[in-house]
């Protein structure tokens, strides 16, 4: 292999294909591409989501609970707590001391992409996690007839639909950074993870550039479904399908991504793209690197 394989990811989907390609193609030769568009600034950090999760993941220090650093305390939360404060929104210690120093980096003119970057040099991960873009995208719901930011969508209604409308804020005066550009064009296979389509890989296609540079790269571009067995594993992949008008079917995952994608990756068969049929549930260290390498291979042999 000359190039990197790059891998689009949102938070827990993406995330474990990510970990998985880590086994099949070492971390000299993985670039994850991932959304910020969920990103937030609360208790003074800068908390990147999908980002952190894919560095968790990759430094294989993910909780049990599928989101945070395993063995974190929750003693500034306790602490916020004791003093009134609404803690809607939950952080470990560390995780927040990440989203301090993220925040002070950021303010003092250092790239989002190196703050980044020094988190998961910290955690020892030698693989390229890369924001999106170093500028602001916020993702929007409006649900209930009111808008709302997509951390308070997803906790104080617990992300519950009908999803009437969706923004991408930012997204159009965004480009994605040369590092993505970059790994994107240069790449010998492009994989989008098995995330939301609509709210994970959704804000980085929207950026200024990267449907185009997806184009210019000669690596094939397939996709891992987030359907097991037509059902969704977590989060509301469902409620932004049918906001989509979507099935929730291998047809509605390659629906979303159109003319984009030369093969899917799903446990279930499409007329619309050729589909490599296996089981996608990565629920082990297993099952997450066998389905990264038929990936790998599906993609190699649709170039
Ligand atoms: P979020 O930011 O955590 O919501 O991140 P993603 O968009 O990356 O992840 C949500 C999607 O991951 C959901 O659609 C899930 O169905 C999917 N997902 C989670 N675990 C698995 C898995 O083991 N296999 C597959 N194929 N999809 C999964």
């Amino acid at each position: 292999m000359n190039g990197p394989v790059v891998v689009l990811a949102g938070g827990t989907g993406g995330a474990k294909l990510a970990r998985g390609m880590l086994d099949v193609v070492g971390a000299r030769d993985l670039v994850v591409v991932a959304n910020t568009a969920d990103d937030v600034e609360i208790y003074g950090a800068y908390v990147s989501p999908d980002p952190d999760l894919v560095t968790f993941w990759l430094a294989d220090r993910i909780d049990e609970r599928g989101w945070g650093l395993s063995g974190d305390t929750f003693n500034v939360m306790d602490g916020l707590r004791e003093m009134g404060v609404d803690v809607w929104f939950n952080l470990g210690d560390r995780d927040l001391a990440y989203g301090l120093e993220r925040a002070r980096a950021l303010a003092g003119g250092t790239r989002l992409t190196d703050a980044q970057a020094a988190i998961a040099t910290a955690l020892g991960v030698q693989a390229k996690v890369l924001p999106m873009s170093d500028k602001p995208v916020r993702t929007r719901v409006l649900a209930g007839g009111r808008w709302w930011p997509f951390q308070e969508f997803m906790i104080k209604t617990r992300g519950q639909g009908p999803v009437e409308d969706v923004d991408f804020r930012g997204a159009q005066a965004a480009e994605p950074t040369a590092d993505v550009v970059d790994a994107i064009v240069t790449a010998d296979a492009i994989v989008i993870g098995p995330s939301n389509p609509v709210i994970s890989i959704g804000p980085i296609l929207a950026l200024d550039g990267v449907r185009e540079a997806l184009q210019a790269s000669r690596a094939p571009v397939i996709a891992v479904s987030p359907l097991v067995q037509g059902s969704v594993v977590k989060g509301p992949t469902d409620v932004f399908m049918a906001y989509a008008g979507q099935p929730l079917s291998s047809e509605g995952i390659a629906a979303s991504y159109g003319e984009l994608i030369a093969g899917l990756v799903a446990d279930e068969r499409t007329d619309l793209v050729p589909v490599l049929q296996t089981d996608v549930l990565m629920d082990s260290s297993d099952a997450r690197k066998r389905i990264a390498e038929q990936a790998l291979r599906f993609a190699f042999a649709l170039s």
